[in-house]
């Protein structure tokens, strides 16, 4: 065991995953594993501690690829489905190890609580459900998880708050169109930052290749990593070869120590 963070890419794709269901697009039919894209999540360990960001639709499958066998804790980035529709198979952790932590914004909560109300409800309860225990992050406030420092980052899904994550040298954003100068400096001087590129062409609510690339040159960090991609972007190897030499396209399964 060790201190050091180890980032497992659990999922890299876009939120129809690819490939798309019935899509005969020559990346959905690509043979590569590294063409195949889950929901994006990712689980961060040290020492012992497992957590995930985000709980997709694949959570369930990322968990018994990775032989996941505890989990600390998720922490939810916001609210859509693909971030969020595997939180009922939380159960085979809670039923060993009790209310699994949750860390997420107010208002990606109260959208839980609408769509998984067996979850939170507090009468009655079936025993078959989960419980979860809610950590609401604050703006601009720092959290623990385990014995690491959480700096929570607001970015902006077109007109919906994200959030993002810096843990020591490391920083993982996903779903995001813009950040404000001041969010900007947060993320200032990480080594390695994870950050989505879903497509050559622009996109309402998502940073498309030359946006992601245009972000990594402002933060300049040793290495950085796409994420959140649809199968627009092109195949795996073909797209690795325009990249710049510090930026790299995640895959599913990719594991990266800082
Ligand atoms: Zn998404």
């Amino acid at each position: 065991m060790t201190n050091n963070l180890r980032v497992t890419f659990l999922g890299t794709g876009t939120s129809q995953g690819i490939p798309i269901i019935g899509s005969t697009h020559p990346v959905c039919l690509s043979n590569n594993p590294k063409d195949k894209r889950l929901r994006v999540s990712v689980l961060l360990s040290w020492d012992g501690y497992n957590y995930v960001i985000d709980c997709g639709p694949d959570f369930r499958q990322q968990m018994l690829t990775q032989q996941v066998n505890h989990l600390d804790g998720i922490l939810y980035t916001h609210e859509h489905s693909d971030h969020t529709a595997g939180l009922d198979d939380i159960r085979p952790f809670f039923f060993r190890q009790g209310n699994i932590p949750i860390y997420a914004h107010n208002r990606v909560v109260k959208s839980l609580k609408k769509r998984f109300d067996y979850i939170f409800q507090e009468k009655n309860k079936y025993p078959g459900a989960p419980t979860v225990d809610v950590n609401l992050i604050a703006d601009n406030k720092p959290f623990q998880i385990g014995d690491k420092e959480v700096i929570p980052i607001n970015v902006l899904h077109n007109k919906l708050q994200v959030f993002g994550f810096r843990i020591g040298d490391f920083t993982y954003l996903t779903d995001v169109k813009s950040i404000t100068p001041k969010e900007m400096k947060k993320i200032k001087g990480s080594k390695v930052v994870v950050v989505n590129a879903l497509r050559i062409e622009p996109h309402i609510s998502h940073f498309n290749l030359e946006e992601a690339l245009a972000f990594i040159r402002e933060i300049s960090p040793e290495k950085a990593y796409l994420t959140h991609i649809s199968h627009l972007l092109g195949f795996h190897d073909e797209v690795e070869k325009i990249l710049p030499n510090n930026v790299h396209l995640a895959y599913d399964n990719l594991t990266i120590t800082i």
